[in-house]
């Protein structure tokens, strides 16, 4: 069933991911039929949030700026098929900061709500995430997820007891729905 509502991990779901950390919108590079799959998401009704942790910012590794120009970069990718991203919500946090946005926490899906206007119905919602963090997140908010193994995705597939639903990637997860 098409979801009403698609909350999207960021690295290693719509971007490549890298260990080093994506620090520049030089070093920001989609991954192959991300965009496009987030466009058709858009065309066939869905709203899109984005919901990131970011951690190299608190470790100094990009400036606010930088990820300023990542998100400029693919939300031009993104319009330059007709379709605008509705929302992003990033923690900029350090793992052991215990905030309470930084995934598995649940606060950039409350802001991301926020930003919807209304509440995320359980079964209209999907996240799609590459990580573990990304499927404790949705089960804690109360939201189906799907695994892609794009990113960490197939260590993550490997190494958890994953029950969600795996796809090999964005793309092909959004072809299964239309
Ligand atoms: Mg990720
Ligand atoms: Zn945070």
């Amino acid at each position: 069933m098409l979801p009403r509502v698609v909350i999207l991990d960021r690295d290693g779901v719509i971007n490549r991911d890298r260990d080093d950390y994506v620090k520049s919108a030089a070093q920001w590079e989609p991954e192959k039929g991300a965009i496009e799959a987030i466009a058709k998401l858009r065309a066939l009704g869905c709203w899109v949030g984005i919901a990131t942790n970011q951690s190299g910012l608190a470790r100094g590794l990009f400036s606010s700026a930088d990820l300023d120009a990542m998100h400029q970069k693919l939300r031009g990718l993104v319009r330059a098929h007709g379709h605008e991203i509705n929302a992003i919500a990033h923690c900029f946090h350090l793992p052991d900061a215990g905030c309470l946005c930084r995934k598995p926490e649940t606060g950039l899906l409350h802001q991301l709500q926020t930003a919807y206007g209304k509440s995320f119905v359980s079964r209209e919602t999907c996240m799609v995430g590459d990580s573990h963090k990304d499927l404790l997140a949705a089960a804690a908010f109360g939201i189906p997820a799907v695994l892609v193994r794009t990113g960490k995705g197939r260590l993550t597939e490997k190494h958890q007891a994953i029950k969600n639903p795996v796809f090999d990637s964005l793309k092909h997860w959004v072809d299964s729905l239309a």
